[in-house]
C-alpha cells in the first residue's frame, strides 16, 4: 500500500535532518517560531522525533500583525508543551521594527533585508545566551528556490553561501543553522499544518509587497509551468554545485559597537539600527 501523504510529509523531513546530519544526539534545538506555518509544522516535527526543543519569538513591534503572531506561536507551544521565549526588538536595539524601516529606506536599505538582519543577528545571540546548539529555521522548498534565483540575479554571493539544509558554524560565536523543511514545498507544508490541526497566522507583512521576493516567486511559478520540476531542480542543482565550491569563509572580527561577530569593523545590525538613529 502506498504511504499516506502525512507519512510521506514526515519521511522527507526526517530524512532531510538523517542525511544531512541536522542535529546530533542530545543537542539543544532553539527553532525560529514566528507564528505562521512553516515554523508551526518544523517545530511539531522536531517534537514528534524527540529532540530537545525550545521556541524563540521575535517581537517586531509590529502592531497586530506581531499581536496575531504571538497569539499563533503562544497556542502553538502550548499544544506542543515547549518553552516559548519572546525577545523585544525594542529592548534589544531600542527601536520597533516600523522604526529602523523608516530610516533604513532612506539609506537605500531595504525592508525586508533590515528586518531579515536584525531576526538573525537576535537569533544568533539569543541562542548562543541559551546555549543551544542549532538554530532551526522554517524555510521551505519554494523559499530556498527564491533565495538561489535572487542571489543569482543581485549577484549576492555572501547570501549564496548560506543557502543549504544546514549552515554549519565557522565561528564559535556564530550558532550553527538547520532547515529541516528544505526540500518540502510550501503547498505541501501547508496541507500537513491543517491536517495536524496546528495553530498558525497567515498574515502578511505590510512592507513585503514592493519587495524582490514576491516578484521572483511568480517568475519560477510561471517558470514550473512550462517546466515542471523546474523548481526543485533550481534548489537540488545549486546544492550540487555549492558542494564543489572551494571558496573559502572570511575570518570574523567583532563588531566596535555590540561586540557581535562581523565582516566588518561595525557589524551589519548595528549599521542598520545606527541608520534609523538618524532624524531627517
Ligand atoms: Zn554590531
Amino acid at each position: 500500500m502506498p504511504l499516506g501523504f502525512e507519512r510521506r510529509f514526515e519521511r522527507r523531513v526526517k530524512r532531510t535532518i538523517m542525511e544531512h546530519g541536522l542535529i546530533n544526539k542530545d543537542e539543544r534545538i532553539a527553532v525560529a517560531c514566528s507564528g505562521g506555518k512553516d515554523s508551526a509544522v518544523m517545530l511539531h516535527l522536531l517534537n514528534k522525533l524527540g529532540c530537545k526543543t525550545e521556541a524563540v519569538f521575535i517581537d517586531l513591534g509590529m502592531g497586530s500583525y506581531t499581536e496575531n503572531s504571538l497569539k499563533s506561536a503562544e497556542e502553538l507551544c502550548a499544544k506542543e508543551g515547549v518553552k516559548l521565549r519572546k525577545i523585544s526588538l525594542k529592548k534589544e536595539t531600542g527601536k520597533t521594527m516600523p522604526e529602523i524601516i523608516k530610516n533604513s529606506e532612506k539609506s537605500g536599505i531595504s525592508p525586508c533585508v533590515a528586518c531579515g538582519t536584525l531576526k538573525r543577528y537576535i537569533l544568533n545571540k539569543k541562542s548562543r545566551e541559551l546555549g543551544a546548539d542549532r538554530i532551526a529555521m522554517g524555510h521551505n522548498l519554494d523559499d530556498i528556490a527564491e533565495t538561489v534565483v535572487i542571489s543569482m540575479i543581485t549577484g549576492k554571493i555572501e547570501l549564496a553561501m548560506r543557502i543549504g539544509p544546514v549552515t554549519e558554524s565557522y565561528d564559535k560565536r556564530m550558532v550553527s543553522r538547520i532547515r529541516p523543511l528544505f526540500f518540502s514545498e510550501d503547498c505541501d507544508v501547508l496541507r500537513y499544518c491543517r491536517i495536524a490541526r496546528l495553530p498558525f497566522f497567515s498574515g502578511k507583512c505590510r512592507y513585503s509587497s514592493n519587495a524582490l521576493r514576491p516578484f521572483v516567486r511568480k517568475m519560477i511559478i510561471q517558470m514550473e509551468e512550462k517546466c515542471p520540476g523546474a523548481k526543485k531542480n533550481i534548489v537540488s542543482n545549486f546544492i550540487k554545485i555549492k558542494e564543489k565550491w572551494k571558496g573559502s569563509r572570511p575570518k570574523l572580527k567583532s563588531c566596535m559597537q555590540c561586540g557581535e561577530p562581523s565582516l566588518k569593523n561595525l557589524c551589519r545590525a548595528c549599521r542598520i539600527i545606527n541608520a534609523a538613529g538618524i532624524r531627517s
